[in-house]
């Protein structure tokens, strides 16, 4: 079996740009490495977010690592309580917390002003949460602190509640949009109703220190249950991330989860620490699944320059080095993203992805000279989901 190195720029996809010549910024960053491998190697789409699914990195992240999110997925909370190790019951709801800034939060007309309450400390946030679950914490409702804004709180005994149900928007979808909509569907659920609001009550203390007036439960499921990945692809596999629910899924799938020093999830990223990290893991394992955040933060910021900066980054500072090592080495080279982040939409979208797969006696599928959105799009190639890309890399191992 050959190791398998599985490199996952989020949010790299984008779509040609004005202000960058009618080029997207993966076209217009220098990507040597990127490129060589796509040049010799297998090039197509992944349709890595399902028909009817939303396109987050939750979803998409689980596609690539070979699980299909239509079985799998139960919510963004359970994958970031599964990050924290939380012990949880397979009747447990649980909602992902954010900790937002509401305009007037005593008028019924109000926005969503911030969902992450102005980036507030953790240390804030950590106390705000404590406080809520000295004051709230009850038979039913358990808060559990995690980083900056974002927290969680499990509903014993919910997963069979009405409030299973309740459809929220995710904060940082409706940014200056009212929030009537959201607040007549908590509504169905009176208990809900009740905790949201003696909590901006409660945390009105604390309005001097930071932006944080109210909570905002969202993205909530059952438990997230996957099939061990070693038993399910014969892999003994780890996954890098900064991010939460990266992690979250590692571990679901009992894969390890390494932890980088300084692994910030931007730009200021240590990205010689995770591909340290990576390089002394496959030593034994074999198979890596490392990811950078950067990209997708930048688009998220509409930031074309430094999207196209976090993407050279991701070819100089990720492939480069790894490339040194593993190079000359008989190994599977997967580079790819897991969903689009338009810089002109400012989140994420479900176009198909690019991908390239590359390994030592490739032949490849194109005449294409570089890695791009269009020239992965002309192969024809087009895999229908996430555990698709998986099956054709695991046979790529093997052969
Ligand atoms: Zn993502």
């Amino acid at each position: 079996m050959k190791k398998i190195l599985f490199l996952v720029a989020d949010g790299m996809g984008d779509w040609p740009l004005a202000d960058l010549g009618d080029k997207t910024p993966l076209q217009a960053a220098k990507t040597p490495h990127m490129d060589r491998l796509a040049a010799a190697g297998t090039l197509g789409t992944c349709q890595t977010v399902p028909q009817g699914m939303l396109p987050g990195s939750d979803v998409a992240n689980m596609a690539l690592l070979g699980y299909a999110p239509q079985t799998f997925h139960t919510g963004r909370g359970p994958i970031e309580a599964a990050a924290q190790g939380l012990d949880l019951q397979a009747d447990d709801l649980i909602w992902r917390l954010n900790l937002v800034t509401q305009s007037a939060p005593d008028k019924h007309d109000r926005t969503m002003l911030d969902y992450s309450a102005g980036h507030i400390s953790t240390a804030i946030g950590r106390q705000i949460v404590n406080h809520l679950q000295k004051k709230l914490g009850d038979d039913t409702f358990t808060f559990y602190p995690g980083i900056q804004y974002r927290h969680l709180l499990v509903q014993k005994g919910g997963a069979h509640a009405s409030e299973a149900k309740l459809v929220i928007n995710p904060p940082h979808d409706i940014t200056d949009q009212p929030i009537a909509r959201d607040m007549a569907t908590y509504a169905q659920s009176s208990r809900l109703t009740d905790l949201i609001s003696k909590a901006g009550e409660l945390m009105k203390p604390w309005a001097k220190e930071c932006a944080a007036n109210a909570i905002w439960p969202w993205g909530q499921g059952s438990p997230l249950f996957l099939p061990a990945f070693q038993k399910t692809f014969g892999l003994h596999g780890a996954v890098i991330s900064a991010v939460d629910l990266v992690k979250g899924l590692g571990r679901a799938a009992q894969m390890d989860v390494l932890d980088i020093p300084g692994a910030t999830g931007f730009l200021d990223t240590n990205y010689q620490g995770k591909v340290d990290a990576a390089l002394a893991y496959l030593d034994h394992g074999n198979f890596v699944y490392l990811h950078v955040e950067a990209p997708d933060e930048c688009g998220h910021m509409g930031d074309a320059q430094k999207k196209i900066q976090a993407i050279e980054d991701f070819d100089a500072r990720i492939l480069g080095p790894l490339l040194d090592v593993y190079g000359t080495k008989d190994a599977v080279w997967v580079v790819t993203c897991d969903h689009f982040t338009p810089i002109a939409r400012r989140t994420h979208t479900t176009d198909p992805v690019p991908f390239l797969v590359y390994s030592r006696e490739n032949n490849p599928n194109h005449n294409e000279t570089a890695f791009s959105e269009a020239g992965a799009a002309r192969t024809n190639l087009r895999l229908k989901s996430g555990p698709d890309l998986m099956a054709q890399i695991i046979n790529r191992a093997k052969a």
